[in-house]
């Protein structure tokens, strides 16, 4: 190891990275110094980092990309670096010019590069002069519309129009006729001007059958850079990486040689220095071609997807990272570097599918990762998802000896995830890394979309998951209980009663399900024309075994307030309770205020203050995890307060009304 003079970093992030930058600083005995906005009070980076500091309000303006809050914090600190992690600051030339004017280390790439790289027009041309294959397109100043609409003309359609500040897929559109390029150019301006106060846009050649393939480059201070290998990341939804891996199917020596040259000669032709990224396009209309790789952008930080990068290659990038901001020269010589295996990676986000990728937010009551993956994440159980940041829960990584052993572990890691209280995109991902193109390796960007409908279709809930959902909701997998399901069993016989009834919500459908138990059989569940045998035990440290027509597997349930969820065969399924606050919120009963059980949205306000309402009255609908839930009054009495108005978004726990009891 080495003597570092960097002793205390301060992470000008939050989440999954910040909690990344932590790992690697905290093994090589470097102090870290978490900064964190009044949202993320409690967040696991604080609780990890050695220190934590508030910089500020919830709203990113305000904090995460306030430059003055941040140099504060670390001259508060004592910090003597600041990683800027991915996305907030870390492509602001400014800040990291201030970063270094403040006397700090600055851990990415001097301001200059970033600026060279900073707006996709003069990126491409930088890279032009620098010999790098570049898209055909404009990318010269002149922003009349006549203009562009002629260059468009001679690019020949289908175009792709780019914010050129853009970034994060945003203020982009692909033009397929002449007829549609005015108003397409017209919106893309817009989101550039609403998104990065800057309309100027180019125009590209839309490439047909497009891959994208990036090469992970890194440069020291002393004028030597090496590059990483490629990482396919054409698995996209609104030009957003889904699923990404390494290295990239199909890729042959040559062009691996080429791309690899290239992206080391774009980032010396502008003085760059730490880890970077050069995003190429390739036409793969027929394979993959050392001929047809085209130069995008490149991304002057540490990317989201490096861990495939780092589990290929057998290196910890933000160690080199550090290593370059200390002035040391390259940890590896380009020959010292070689691929062993294949790693892919996968985004859980918590968005609905369903409902075109929501964002959504939640407390993750269970969560619950494989043990065979490499997690990285910034949540806990029992943490929040704030509405003010990305939605990602975690990055899951995995890595085998060839492509096919890592996606099937992949798929394994994504089954064996659990996670209630909030909606995922858990069950899309799945299908997704199931795909035949995909299996197969012969995959473009436009993958999601052509498949979106199966990909996001709704399924119903699996017999055995609402079998079990209602075990569960009848309390008989409770470990408040005893951990014997038998003995529980048991007790629920010597009633004398030999079945109960359980309601159940899925998706607004209700459901009664009639449960029959001999300890001899297991139980019977009945509803409709469904009719389930099955039995359950524990198992030691936690989760289920379910069996059910002679096959057993691993099962798992939970509580919360929102209702039940059940883990079951590799699929999530969420249930309402009919009442949520009845049973799982003991105070409710006896409480005068009427609470939300989770985060969501107010559907229905069916009072008003001052009205006397009965106990069981519906007051409140709200809309969380895809379900609805009615809230009603614990009693009779009166509206006292009422917090709650139509499409209001509310907190978990939030007091919605408050009730002024009847005289008894
Ligand atoms: P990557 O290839 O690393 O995913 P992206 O350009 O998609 O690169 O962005 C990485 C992260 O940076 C995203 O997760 C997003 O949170 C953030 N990000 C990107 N662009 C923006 C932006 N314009 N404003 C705010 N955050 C952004
Ligand atoms: P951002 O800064 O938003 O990441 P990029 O220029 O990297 O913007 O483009 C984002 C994505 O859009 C790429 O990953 C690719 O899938 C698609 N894309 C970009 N340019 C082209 C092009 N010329 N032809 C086809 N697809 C493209
Ligand atoms: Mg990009």
């Amino acid at each position: 190891m080495t003597t570092s003079p960097i002793r205390k970093i301060l992470i000008a992030n939050r989440g999954e990275i910040a909690c990344r930058v932590i790992d690697t600083a905290q093994r090589l005995g470097i102090a870290t110094v978490a900064v964190y906005s009044d949202a993320d009070r409690d967040a696991l980076h604080v609780r990890r980092a050695d220190e934590a500091i508030n910089i500020g309000p919830a709203e990113a303006k305000q904090s995460y990309l306030n430059q003055q809050a941040v140099l504060t914090a670390a001259r508060e600190t004592g910090a003597d670096a600041i990683h800027p992690g991915y996305g907030f600051l870390s492509e602001n030339a400014d800040f990291a010019r201030a970063v270094e004017t403040a006397g700090l280390i600055f851990i990415g790439p001097p301001a200059s590069a970033i600026r060279a790289m900073g707006l996709k027009d003069a990126a491409k041309a930088a890279m032009e002069k620098a010999g790098v294959p570049v898209v055909p397109g404009y990318h010269g100043d002149s922003q009349d519309p006549d203009f562009l609409a002629k260059k468009a003309d001679e690019i020949g359609y289908p175009v792709l129009i780019k914010a050129r500040a853009g970034g994060g897929g945003k203020g982009m559109r692909r033009v397929e006729h002449a007829a549609e390029f005015r108003s397409a150019l017209e919106s893309a301006q817009r989101e550039g001007e609403a998104a990065f106060g800057d309309p100027a846009c180019l125009i590209e050649k839309y490439i047909s059958t497009p891959r994208h393939i990036e090469i992970q480059v890194f440069a020291d201070a002393h004028g030597d850079a090496v590059h990483l290998f490629e990482r396919d990341c054409t698995l996209q939804r609104r030009h957003q990486k889904v699923i990404e891996e390494a290295p990239a199917p199909g890729m042959t020596e040559a062009m691996r040689q080429k791309m690899g040259e290239a992206a080391v000669a774009a980032a010396k032709a502008i003085g760059y220095r730490g880890a970077g990224t050069v995003e190429f396009i390739a036409d793969a209309s027929a394979g993959l071609d050392e001929n047809r790789f085209y130069f995008m952008e490149m991304n002057t930080r540490l990317q989201v997807e490096h861990p495939v990068t780092e589990m290929i290659t057998g290196t910890d990038l933000v160690e080199w990272q550090i290593a370059v901001a200390n002035g040391e020269p390259l940890p590896k010589t380009q020959d010292e570097l070689a691929i062993t295996g294949w790693a892919m990676e996968a985004r859980l986000y918590a968005e609905d599918a369903e409902k075109g990728f929501l964002p959504a937010t939640g407390t993750l009551h269970h969560l619950r990762f494989p043990a065979d993956a490499r997690i990285e994440t910034g949540v806990a159980e029992g943490d929040s998802l704030s509405p003010h940041y990305d939605p990602i829960i975690a990055k899951l990584v995995v890595h085998g000896p060839d492509r096919e052993t890592a996606r099937l572990k992949l798929e394994q890691a994504l089954e064996g995830t659990q996670i209630a209280g909030t909606v995922t995109n858990l069950g899309f991902l799945v299908r997704l890394i199931r795909d035949r193109a995909f299996v197969e390796g012969v995959m473009d960007t436009g993958l999601i979309d052509r498949e979106l409908d199966q990909l996001t279709e709704a399924t119903p809930p699996s017999p055995l998951a609402i079998a079990l959902a209602a075990i569960q909701a009848a309390g008989f997998l409770d470990p408040a209980h005893g951990t014997d399901v038998w003995d529980r069993l048991t007790g629920f016989r010597l009633w004398g009663e030999a079945h109960r009834d359980v309601s159940l919500i899925h998706r607004n459908d209700p459901l009664r399900v009639r449960l029959t138990g001999t300890p001899e059989m297991g139980f019977t569940a009945h509803w409709g024309d469904h009719e389930v045998h099955l039995s359950c035990s524990t198992k030691t440290g936690g989760g289920l075994t379910v069996r059910a027509d002679g096959h057993a597997f691993p099962a798992s349930a939970a509580v919360h307030a929102g209702g039940v969820t059940v883990f079951v065969q590799g699929e999530t399924t969420d249930f309402a309770l009919p009442d949520p606050l009845q049973g799982s919120l003991e105070t409710a009963d006896h409480s005068d205020e009427i609470t939300a059980p989770m985060p969501g949205t107010i559907k229905l306000v069916a009072t008003a203050q001052g009205e006397a309402v009965e106990a069981g009255q519906p007051l409140i609908v709200m809309e969380a995890m895809k379900m609805e839930y009615t809230l009603t009054a614990p009693r009779n009495g009166t509206i006292a307060t009422l917090n709650a108005g139509l499409g209001d978004q509310v907190a978990d726990g939030a007091v919605l009304a408050t009730l002024v009891p009847e005289e008894a």
